[in-house]
Protein backbone atom coordinates (compact mmCIF):
# COMPACT_ATOMS: atom_id res chain seq x y z
CA UNK A 1 0.00 0.00 0.00
CA UNK A 2 1.48 3.67 -0.56
CA UNK A 3 2.40 5.72 2.18
CA UNK A 4 0.39 8.64 3.29
CA UNK A 5 1.89 11.72 2.29
CA UNK A 6 0.24 14.44 3.44
CA UNK A 7 2.11 18.08 2.39
CA UNK A 8 1.75 20.72 4.73
CA UNK A 9 1.52 24.77 2.48
CA UNK A 10 0.33 23.67 -0.97
CA UNK A 11 1.74 26.41 -2.79
CA UNK A 12 3.94 26.36 -6.59
CA UNK A 13 6.17 23.60 -5.26
CA UNK A 14 4.34 22.06 -3.62
CA UNK A 15 1.42 21.54 -6.31
CA UNK A 16 3.92 20.62 -8.75
CA UNK A 17 5.13 18.02 -6.40
CA UNK A 18 1.50 16.35 -6.02
CA UNK A 19 0.75 16.74 -9.82
CA UNK A 20 3.91 14.77 -10.39
CA UNK A 21 3.19 12.46 -8.15
CA UNK A 22 -0.72 11.66 -9.28
CA UNK A 23 0.63 11.95 -13.08
CA UNK A 24 3.17 9.18 -12.69
CA UNK A 25 0.63 7.05 -10.35
CA UNK A 26 0.92 7.76 -7.56
CA UNK A 27 -2.61 7.17 -5.45
CA UNK A 28 -4.36 10.67 -5.39
CA UNK A 29 -6.31 8.99 -2.33
CA UNK A 30 -2.65 8.75 -0.13
CA UNK A 31 -2.03 12.48 -0.76
CA UNK A 32 -3.23 15.21 1.39
CA UNK A 33 -2.58 18.59 1.42
CA UNK A 34 -3.24 21.55 3.42
CA UNK A 35 -3.49 25.59 3.44
CA UNK A 36 -4.39 28.47 4.78
CA UNK A 37 -7.47 28.86 2.52
CA UNK A 38 -9.81 26.38 1.07
CA UNK A 39 -9.51 28.59 -2.30
CA UNK A 40 -5.71 27.01 -2.79
CA UNK A 41 -7.28 23.85 -1.98
CA UNK A 42 -10.41 23.45 -3.95
CA UNK A 43 -8.48 23.35 -7.64
CA UNK A 44 -6.16 20.67 -6.63
CA UNK A 45 -9.67 18.57 -4.85
CA UNK A 46 -10.89 18.94 -8.25
CA UNK A 47 -7.94 18.85 -10.39
CA UNK A 48 -5.91 16.24 -8.97
CA UNK A 49 -8.28 14.13 -6.44
CA UNK A 50 -6.53 14.34 -3.38
CA UNK A 51 -7.85 14.98 0.08
CA UNK A 52 -7.35 18.71 1.22
CA UNK A 53 -7.81 20.08 4.55
CA UNK A 54 -7.41 23.68 6.24
CA UNK A 55 -6.44 21.66 9.60
CA UNK A 56 -2.90 20.77 9.84
CA UNK A 57 -3.31 18.63 12.81
CA UNK A 58 -6.00 16.60 11.39
CA UNK A 59 -4.29 15.93 8.23
CA UNK A 60 -1.34 14.44 9.78
CA UNK A 61 -2.74 11.96 11.93
CA UNK A 62 -2.42 9.25 9.78
CA UNK A 63 0.92 10.33 7.88
CA UNK A 64 3.90 8.60 6.71
CA UNK A 65 5.62 11.11 5.33
CA UNK A 66 5.02 14.99 5.73
CA UNK A 67 6.19 17.50 3.78
CA UNK A 68 6.64 21.11 4.98
CA UNK A 69 6.01 23.46 2.18
CA UNK A 70 5.21 26.52 3.27
CA UNK A 71 7.40 29.36 2.55
CA UNK A 72 10.66 29.79 5.27
CA UNK A 73 9.57 32.74 7.29
CA UNK A 74 6.39 30.94 8.64
CA UNK A 75 8.01 27.40 8.99
CA UNK A 76 9.07 27.93 12.39
CA UNK A 77 5.64 28.42 13.50
CA UNK A 78 3.99 25.99 11.44
CA UNK A 79 6.80 23.51 13.04
CA UNK A 80 6.30 24.36 16.70
CA UNK A 81 2.56 24.12 16.43
CA UNK A 82 2.49 20.63 14.54
CA UNK A 83 5.71 19.27 18.09
CA UNK A 84 2.75 17.05 19.63
CA UNK A 85 1.21 15.33 16.78
CA UNK A 86 4.80 14.54 14.93
CA UNK A 87 6.27 13.34 17.83
CA UNK A 88 3.56 10.96 18.58
CA UNK A 89 3.26 9.39 15.14
CA UNK A 90 7.35 9.94 13.85
CA UNK A 91 6.44 10.55 10.12
CA UNK A 92 9.20 11.18 8.03
CA UNK A 93 9.62 15.04 7.66
CA UNK A 94 10.64 15.98 4.31
CA UNK A 95 11.25 20.61 3.89
CA UNK A 96 11.92 22.27 0.66
CA UNK A 97 12.32 25.45 2.65
CA UNK A 98 15.53 26.86 1.25
CA UNK A 99 17.86 28.13 4.06
CA UNK A 100 16.81 25.71 6.94
CA UNK A 101 18.77 22.84 8.20
CA UNK A 102 18.03 19.56 8.86
CA UNK A 103 19.28 20.16 12.48
CA UNK A 104 17.15 23.39 12.93
CA UNK A 105 13.76 21.80 11.67
CA UNK A 106 14.23 18.84 13.78
CA UNK A 107 14.76 20.94 16.83
CA UNK A 108 11.46 23.26 16.16
CA UNK A 109 9.55 19.52 16.03
CA UNK A 110 10.92 18.53 19.01
CA UNK A 111 13.55 16.29 17.95
CA UNK A 112 14.74 12.65 16.94
CA UNK A 113 13.01 12.74 13.97
CA UNK A 114 13.75 11.10 10.49
CA UNK A 115 14.24 14.28 8.32
CA UNK A 116 15.18 15.27 4.69
CA UNK A 117 16.08 18.32 3.01
CA UNK A 118 15.11 18.53 -0.42
CA UNK A 119 16.30 21.27 -2.69
CA UNK A 120 13.93 21.44 -5.70
CA UNK A 121 13.66 23.74 -8.85
CA UNK A 122 10.95 25.57 -10.80
CA UNK A 123 11.04 23.65 -13.62
CA UNK A 124 9.15 20.66 -11.16
CA UNK A 125 5.81 22.43 -12.20
CA UNK A 126 6.64 21.27 -15.98
CA UNK A 127 8.19 18.13 -14.79
CA UNK A 128 11.77 19.06 -15.57
CA UNK A 129 12.77 19.56 -12.32
CA UNK A 130 16.53 19.01 -10.75
CA UNK A 131 16.26 18.48 -6.63
CA UNK A 132 19.19 17.54 -4.71
CA UNK A 133 18.31 15.85 -1.42
CA UNK A 134 20.61 15.52 2.00
CA UNK A 135 18.81 12.68 4.49
CA UNK A 136 19.89 13.21 8.62
CA UNK A 137 20.86 9.93 10.25
CA UNK A 138 17.38 8.80 11.94
CA UNK A 139 16.19 8.19 7.53
CA UNK A 140 15.89 4.36 6.74
CA UNK A 141 17.23 3.39 3.06
CA UNK A 142 13.27 2.69 2.32
CA UNK A 143 12.37 6.83 3.41
CA UNK A 144 15.15 7.47 0.78
CA UNK A 145 13.62 5.30 -1.68
CA UNK A 146 10.04 6.91 -0.78
CA UNK A 147 11.58 10.33 -0.96
CA UNK A 148 13.59 9.86 -4.51
CA UNK A 149 10.44 8.29 -6.32
CA UNK A 150 8.35 11.51 -4.66
CA UNK A 151 10.94 13.98 -6.37
CA UNK A 152 11.82 11.70 -9.23
CA UNK A 153 8.18 12.09 -10.02
CA UNK A 154 8.25 15.16 -11.09
CA UNK A 155 12.38 15.46 -12.57
CA UNK A 156 15.22 13.56 -11.29
CA UNK A 157 17.03 13.83 -7.88
CA UNK A 158 20.36 13.17 -7.32
CA UNK A 159 21.19 12.65 -3.11
CA UNK A 160 24.15 14.63 -1.30
CA UNK A 161 25.86 13.12 1.64
CA UNK A 162 27.13 15.90 3.06
CA UNK A 163 24.24 19.13 4.03
CA UNK A 164 26.74 21.80 3.19
CA UNK A 165 26.64 20.49 -0.82
CA UNK A 166 23.07 21.63 -0.76
CA UNK A 167 24.57 24.70 -0.66
CA UNK A 168 25.71 23.61 -3.97
CA UNK A 169 22.77 22.07 -4.86
CA UNK A 170 21.21 25.84 -5.07
CA UNK A 171 24.03 27.33 -7.06
CA UNK A 172 23.98 24.56 -9.64
CA UNK A 173 20.21 23.87 -9.87
CA UNK A 174 17.79 25.55 -7.21
CA UNK A 175 18.47 28.90 -8.55
CA UNK A 176 19.96 28.20 -11.89
CA UNK A 177 16.74 28.35 -13.69
CA UNK A 178 17.29 32.42 -13.75
CA UNK A 179 20.83 31.58 -15.43
CA UNK A 180 19.44 30.41 -18.87
CA UNK A 181 16.60 32.63 -18.90
CA UNK A 182 19.05 35.58 -18.47
CA UNK A 183 20.63 33.55 -21.21
CA UNK A 184 17.40 33.86 -23.42
CA UNK A 185 16.89 37.67 -22.64
CA UNK A 186 20.27 38.21 -24.28
CA UNK A 187 20.08 35.93 -26.98
CA UNK A 188 16.66 37.33 -27.69
CA UNK A 189 18.25 40.91 -27.71
CA UNK A 190 21.38 39.84 -29.85
CA UNK A 191 18.89 38.35 -32.67
CA UNK A 192 16.95 41.32 -32.38
CA UNK A 193 19.54 42.77 -33.56
CA UNK A 194 20.43 40.71 -35.95
CA UNK A 195 17.27 41.65 -37.35
CA UNK A 196 15.09 39.05 -36.63
CA UNK A 197 11.98 39.64 -34.87
CA UNK A 198 11.38 38.56 -31.12
CA UNK A 199 9.25 36.44 -30.80
CA UNK A 200 11.38 34.52 -33.12
CA UNK A 201 14.34 34.97 -31.63
CA UNK A 202 13.09 33.98 -28.28
CA UNK A 203 11.61 30.61 -29.37
CA UNK A 204 14.71 29.62 -31.22
CA UNK A 205 16.86 30.76 -28.67
CA UNK A 206 14.52 28.05 -26.10
CA UNK A 207 14.59 25.44 -28.70
CA UNK A 208 18.06 25.64 -28.99
CA UNK A 209 18.66 25.60 -25.55
CA UNK A 210 16.22 22.21 -25.25
CA UNK A 211 17.70 20.33 -27.92
CA UNK A 212 21.48 21.27 -26.91
CA UNK A 213 20.58 19.45 -23.30
CA UNK A 214 18.64 16.53 -24.49
CA UNK A 215 20.97 15.93 -26.89
CA UNK A 216 24.08 16.21 -23.83
CA UNK A 217 21.67 13.84 -21.68
CA UNK A 218 21.36 11.43 -24.21
CA UNK A 219 25.10 11.08 -25.26
CA UNK A 220 27.84 9.22 -24.39
CA UNK A 221 30.07 11.82 -25.52
CA UNK A 222 31.22 15.19 -22.72
CA UNK A 223 30.00 18.37 -23.45
CA UNK A 224 33.36 19.88 -24.48
CA UNK A 225 33.17 17.07 -27.04
CA UNK A 226 29.74 17.90 -28.41
CA UNK A 227 31.02 21.35 -28.33
CA UNK A 228 34.12 20.11 -30.74
CA UNK A 229 31.77 18.68 -33.00
CA UNK A 230 29.88 21.52 -33.86
CA UNK A 231 33.05 23.69 -34.28
CA UNK A 232 34.41 23.34 -37.58
CA UNK A 233 38.05 24.89 -37.85
CA UNK A 234 37.95 28.73 -39.21
CA UNK A 235 33.79 28.36 -38.86
CA UNK A 236 30.92 30.48 -37.46
CA UNK A 237 30.87 28.32 -34.16
CA UNK A 238 34.69 28.55 -33.58
CA UNK A 239 34.21 32.28 -33.86
CA UNK A 240 31.44 32.29 -31.36
CA UNK A 241 32.78 30.31 -28.57
CA UNK A 242 36.01 32.01 -29.04
CA UNK A 243 34.18 35.10 -28.13
CA UNK A 244 32.20 33.80 -25.33
CA UNK A 245 35.29 32.36 -23.86
CA UNK A 246 37.61 35.74 -24.02
CA UNK A 247 34.53 37.28 -22.64
CA UNK A 248 34.67 35.41 -19.45
CA UNK A 249 31.62 33.15 -19.42
CA UNK A 250 33.63 30.29 -17.30
CA UNK A 251 34.16 33.17 -15.15
CA UNK A 252 31.29 34.82 -14.74
CA UNK A 253 29.50 31.30 -14.04
CA UNK A 254 32.01 30.29 -11.66
CA UNK A 255 31.56 33.89 -9.67
CA UNK A 256 27.72 33.56 -9.94
CA UNK A 257 27.84 30.27 -8.29
CA UNK A 258 30.24 31.21 -5.55
CA UNK A 259 28.11 33.86 -5.33
CA UNK A 260 24.62 31.99 -4.96
CA UNK A 261 26.04 29.38 -2.78
CA UNK A 262 27.58 31.69 0.04
CA UNK A 263 24.33 33.26 -0.20
CA UNK A 264 22.98 29.83 0.48
CA UNK A 265 25.35 29.88 3.55
CA UNK A 266 24.53 32.95 5.23
CA UNK A 267 20.58 32.52 4.88
CA UNK A 268 21.02 28.65 6.85
P1 LIG B 1 3.79 29.57 -1.97
O1 LIG B 1 3.35 29.36 -3.38
O2 LIG B 1 3.64 30.91 -1.35
O3 LIG B 1 3.01 28.50 -1.07
C1 LIG B 1 3.02 28.50 0.32
C2 LIG B 1 1.80 27.72 0.79
O4 LIG B 1 1.87 27.59 2.21
C3 LIG B 1 0.44 28.34 0.46
O5 LIG B 1 -0.39 27.36 -0.12
C4 LIG B 1 -0.09 28.77 1.82
O6 LIG B 1 -1.50 28.69 1.95
C5 LIG B 1 0.55 27.72 2.68
N1 LIG B 1 0.60 28.07 4.11
C6 LIG B 1 1.06 29.19 4.70
N2 LIG B 1 0.95 29.11 6.04
C7 LIG B 1 0.41 27.89 6.29
C8 LIG B 1 0.04 27.20 7.47
N3 LIG B 1 0.21 27.75 8.67
N4 LIG B 1 -0.49 25.97 7.36
C9 LIG B 1 -0.67 25.38 6.14
N5 LIG B 1 -0.34 25.99 4.99
C10 LIG B 1 0.18 27.22 5.06
O7 LIG B 1 5.32 29.16 -1.80
P2 LIG B 1 6.23 28.18 -2.71
O8 LIG B 1 6.87 28.96 -3.79
O9 LIG B 1 5.46 26.96 -3.05
O10 LIG B 1 7.37 27.84 -1.64
C11 LIG B 1 7.14 26.87 -0.64
C12 LIG B 1 8.47 26.34 -0.15
O11 LIG B 1 9.17 25.78 -1.25
C13 LIG B 1 9.36 27.45 0.43
O12 LIG B 1 9.87 27.03 1.68
C14 LIG B 1 10.47 27.61 -0.59
O13 LIG B 1 11.72 27.90 0.03
C15 LIG B 1 10.51 26.24 -1.23
N6 LIG B 1 11.02 26.30 -2.59
C16 LIG B 1 10.30 26.94 -3.56
C17 LIG B 1 10.81 27.01 -4.84
C18 LIG B 1 10.04 27.73 -5.92
O14 LIG B 1 10.62 27.88 -6.97
N7 LIG B 1 8.79 28.12 -5.72
C19 LIG B 1 12.06 26.43 -5.17
C20 LIG B 1 12.75 25.76 -4.12
C21 LIG B 1 12.22 25.70 -2.85
P3 LIG B 1 -2.48 29.73 1.19
O15 LIG B 1 -2.36 29.41 -0.27
O16 LIG B 1 -3.83 29.38 1.71
O17 LIG B 1 -1.99 31.08 1.54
Amino acid sequence: MASNVTFIGAGNMAGAIMAGMVQSGYPAAAITATATRDTTLQPLRDQLGINTSTDNHAAIANADVVVLSVKPQGMRKVCESLRESIQGTRPLIISVAAGLSADTLEQWLGGDLAVIRCMPNTPSLVGAGASGLFANDNVSDAQRELATQLMESVGIAAWVEEEPLIDAVTAISGSAPAYFFLMFEAMEDAGVKLGLDADTARRLAMQTALGAATMAMRSDKSPAELKRNVMSPGGTTEKAVAHLEQAGLRNALDGAMQACAQRAREMS
